[in-house]
C-alpha cells in the first residue's frame, strides 16, 4: 500500500513538473525578424478621396438577382479614371457580367502567379436604418478622420487599397518576377458566381496560382478575452455552409378537432432533437493554431491549459463550447432559422416546414451533415432535403509556406506589437472558389477591427479611419511586392 502511495505521489510530481515546464516554455513566439522597414503611407487625404469616390456607387447585391449593371459599370469607369497607370500597364477585362480581372505579367513565366482578391459589391442598407447613419451610406463623406459609407470595411477597401498599391508600384518602375492577378468579384455578398467565373477562366488558360489573398480577417483589437495586444489573424481556412429543409405532411382539417400531434408538433420535435444533439466538437488545425499563439499572451490559468492540451483538451473544448463565438470555431453549428405552418390560426397544417442552417467545420462535408440530421431526427414523417447549393468547407492552408511567412512578416511591419496567428473564418468569402485550386489561400485585410467595428460590418455607420487606411495601402504595396518578387 505504501509503495503504491509513493508511486502515485511520484507520478503527481512528474505530472506537475511537466505541466510547469511546458507552461514556462509557452511564451510569445518571436516572429521572423524583418530588417527595420517602416511603412511610409502616402498622401492620406488623396487616398481617402479615392476610396470615398468609390463608395458613392451603390453596387448593392440583392438576393436572387444578378449584379446591378448600371452602378457596376460606373464603378469600373471610375476605377479606370482613378488608376490610369494600372489600366495602361496591366491587361484588364470584364468577366461577365461585371467582375474585373487584371493581369500584370511577371518577368519569370516559370513562377506560379499570385492572385489578389476583393469584391466590388456591397450588402444593402437595412430598410428603416438609413436615418441612423451619421453620414448617408452612399455619401462617401470624409469627416472626423474617417471615410464613411457602405463598403469602407467590406470590401471596396480591398479593391481600392490593392489598386493604390499597384498604381504606386507601376509609378516606381517596379517589375514583378511573378505574374500578379487582381480578381474583383461582382457578387460576393450573394453567390460568388463572379469569383467562380474568374476561376473558370484562369483554369481554362492553364493558370496555377501559388497563393490567393482575400478579405476575411484583419488586425483585431480588444475583442479576444484575455488578449490585450492586437492580433493579426490570418484566415487559413473557412467554414462551409448548407441549409437543410425539414418537411412534414399531414391530413389538415379544422383546428377544433385536432389529432394528438399536428405537423407543427412533429416538426418542432425534430428541431428540438437537432438542437439537443449538435455535431461533435473538433479541435481543427486552424483553431488550434490560433489558440496556440494567442494563449501565450493570456493570464496564467489559460496558459497552463493551452500549454498542456495533451492533458486539458477536454476541459478546453468544454469551456470553448459554452460561448457561441468560440463554439463556432470548434464544430459545425446548427441554427434553425425559418419555420412555417398553416396560413390561418384555425387551420391544421397540411404541410409544416423549417430551414436549419449549418456552418460546416473543416473535416466534415455537406453529405456527412445530412447523414447526421437524418440520424438525429430519426422520424419517417420528417422529410430531409438540402435547400439550395451547399458549399463545403475550404481546405486548411499551410502555416509553413513562404507566402505565409511573408504575410506574417509584413503584418509585423504594419503592426509591430501584433501577435500573428492563423485562424478559422466562420463566414464565407469569395476565396472558397480557390480551395483546392490555389496552392494556399490566406484571408487578411490590413484593417483595424475593434469591438464597435464588428457592428458596423454589414451594419450601420460603416467607416474606416483615414490614417489606418493609408497604412493599409502601404501594407498592400509591401505585401504585393514581397510576394511577387520571390
Ligand atoms: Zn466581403
Amino acid at each position: 500500500m505504501k509503495k503504491l502511495a509513493a508511486l502515485l505521489g511520484a507520478l503527481v510530481v512528474v505530472l506537475v513538473v511537466v505541466v510547469v515546464v511546458r507552461t514556462m516554455r509557452f511564451t510569445p513566439a518571436r516572429g521572423d525578424a524583418r530588417p527595420a522597414v517602416a511603412l511610409a503611407p502616402e498622401n492620406d487625404t488623396l487616398l481617402a478621396q479615392h476610396l470615398a469616390g468609390a463608395i458613392k456607387f451603390a453596387t448593392i447585391s440583392k438576393q436572387d438577382s444578378g449584379p446591378e449593371l448600371v452602378p457596376m459599370r460606373a464603378l469600373h469607369a471610375y476605377l479606370a479614371q482613378t488608376f490610369p497607370r494600372t489600366h495602361a500597364t496591366l491587361t484588364h477585362e470584364v468577366v461577365a457580367p461585371a467582375s474585373l480581372l487584371f493581369e500584370w505579367k511577371g518577368s519569370d513565366p516559370a513562377l506560379e502567379p499570385i492572385v489578389m482578391m476583393s469584391h466590388l459589391d456591397v450588402v444593402p442598407v437595412e430598410a428603416g436604418s438609413e436615418g441612423s447613419w451619421t453620414h448617408a451610406p452612399f455619401s462617401g463623406d470624409i469627416a472626423d478622420g474617417f471615410v464613411w459609407g457602405r463598403g469602407t470595411l467590406d470590401d471596396k477597401v480591398g479593391v481600392l487599397s490593392t489598386l493604390e498599391a499597384i498604381e504606386s508600384l507601376v509609378a516606381k518602375g517596379y517589375t514583378p518576377k511573378r505574374t500578379i492577378y487582381l480578381a474583383f468579384g461582382d457578387d460576393e455578398e450573394v453567390d460568388g458566381h463572379g469569383a467562380g467565373a474568374i476561376v473558370a477562366l484562369l483554369k481554362s488558360r492553364g493558370v496555377h496560382p501559388l497563393v490567393a489573398i482575400d478579405e476575411g480577417s484583419a488586425i483585431i483589437r480588444g475583442i479576444i478575452p484575455g488578449v490585450s495586444r492586437p492580433a493579426g489573424l490570418i484566415g487559413v481556412a473557412e467554414k462551409g455552409h448548407m441549409s437543410v429543409q425539414l418537411t412534414v405532411m399531414a391530413a389538415g382539417g379544422h383546428s377544433s378537432m385536432p389529432p394528438p400531434q399536428t405537423a407543427v408538433g412533429v416538426l418542432a420535435q425534430a428541431i428540438d432533437r437537432l438542437e439537443k444533439h449538435p455535431l461533435p466538437a473538433h479541435m481543427n488545425a486552424a483553431t488550434e493554431g490560433m489558440l496556440g499563439q494567442l494563449a501565450r499572451e493570456m493570464p496564467l490559468g489559460a496558459r497552463v491549459m493551452m500549454a498542456n492540451l495533451w492533458l486539458t483538451r477536454p476541459l478546453v473544448m468544454w469551456s470553448m463550447a459554452r460561448s457561441p463565438v468560440t463554439n463556432a470555431s470548434l464544430r459545425t453549428t446548427t441554427a434553425p432559422t425559418m419555420i412555417q405552418g398553416s396560413p390561418k390560426e384555425n387551420v391544421l397544417p397540411i404541410r409544416a416546414q423549417a430551414i436549419v442552417n449549418f456552418r460546416i467545420i473543416p473535416g466534415e462535408t455537406p453529405e456527412s451533415v445530412v447523414e447526421h440530421v437524418k440520424k438525429v431526427v430519426d422520424d419517417s414523417n420528417v422529410v430531409v432535403t438540402v435547400a439550395g447549393v451547399p458549399s463545403p468547407p475550404s481546405p486548411v492552408s499551410s502555416t509553413t509556406s513562404d507566402a505565409y511567412r511573408i504575410l506574417s512578416r509584413d503584418i509585423a511591419v504594419l503592426e509591430p506589437d501584433a501577435i500573428v496567428a492563423p485562424s478559422l473564418v466562420v463566414g464565407a468569402t469569395d476565396s472558397r472558389q480557390y480551395g483546392g485550386y490555389a496552392r494556399d489561400v490566406y484571408r487578411f485585410l490590413p484593417m483595424q477591427i475593434g469591438a464597435t467595428d464588428l457592428e458596423r460590418l454589414h451594419g450601420t455607420n460603416e467607416r474606416i479611419g483615414i490614417h489606418d487606411y493609408a497604412r493599409g495601402v502601404a501594407f498592400m504595396t509591401l505585401l504585393i511586392s514581397d510576394l511577387s518578387s520571390q
